[in-house]
């Protein structure tokens, strides 16, 4: 069984290698920011109850969150899956522990100055999602050298699979972005040290370089810390 929580700042890069690995390694991605923005578009009850909180940049109630989690983890039978944008407090991690034991957390580590810029240039289509990148970077923090390609469609504005507008989200506008670092430094960050206490083993991979470059490295490690067949 494969329980993985991938884990990191907005902006990280977390659904982009979350999805690589339900690509690669066939394990049932589970994100909760996906869930709230399909259930804001679709206007839902639940949507209209979470809309001012995902667009604000604040954290949606835990209570909230948590059943939504469960009602997922059901309906896939918990098998094999990586949790992607939970738990981001230590209530939604104490609440996970009831229902599964989590075996393994893949923590993304970026320069905040480094996500401030690329959330910046996220643009995503309005119809299937796919993420693209405007801004490309390539600059030393600290002592790491950061190189990250931007990921441009081939028509300006238009997404390469499915044609539709190109957009920013609400929740990537400049006021916005800093307010969800500040809301991962106080509520999110802690429930590192609640897993480290655990015991749960820790994939740390700094995303210093382009997709393919960091899901190799995610990969390796899987494959020699976890026994995970890759
Ligand atoms: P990012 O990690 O880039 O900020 P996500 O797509 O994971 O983006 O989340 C977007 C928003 O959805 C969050 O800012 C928050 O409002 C809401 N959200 C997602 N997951 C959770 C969660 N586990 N607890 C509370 N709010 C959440
Ligand atoms: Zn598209």
């Amino acid at each position: 069984m494969t329980e993985l929580i991938i884990f990191g700042p907005p902006g990280s890069g977390k659904g982009t290698y979350s999805k690589e690995l339900e690509r690669l390694i066939g394990i049932k991605r589970i994100s909760t920011g996906d869930i709230f923005r399909k259930e804001i578009e679709k206007n839902t009850k639940l949507g209209q109850a979470i809309k001012k909180y995902v667009e604000s940049g604040a954290l949606v109630p835990d209570d909230i969150v948590i059943k939504v989690v469960e009602k997922e983890l059901k309906r896939i039978r918990k098998k094999n899956f990586i949790l992607d944008g939970f738990p981001r407090t230590i209530e939604q991690a104490k609440a996970l522990d009831k229902i599964v034991k989590i075996k393994g957390i893949i923590l993304l580590r970026m320069d905040e100055r480094i996500l401030i810029k690329k959330l910046a240039g996220r643009r995503v289509c309005i119809n299937c999602g796919k993420p693209y990148n405007v801004v490309s970077i390539d600059e030393v923090v600290g002592k790491v050298h950061y190189v990250l390609p931007a990921i441009k469609p081939k028509k300006r504005g238009i997404c390469d699979v499915c044609g539709s507008k190109l957009i920013q989200r609400k929740d990537d506008k400049p006021s916005v972005i800093k307010k969800r670092l500040e809301v991962y430094k106080k509520q999110s960050r802690p429930v590192l040290r609640y897993y480290r206490k655990k015991g749960v083993t820790f994939i740390n991979v700094t995303v210093n370089r382009d997709i393919e470059t960091v899901t190799k490295r995610i990969l390796s490690l899987l494959k020699r810390r976890m026994k995970i067949k890759v």
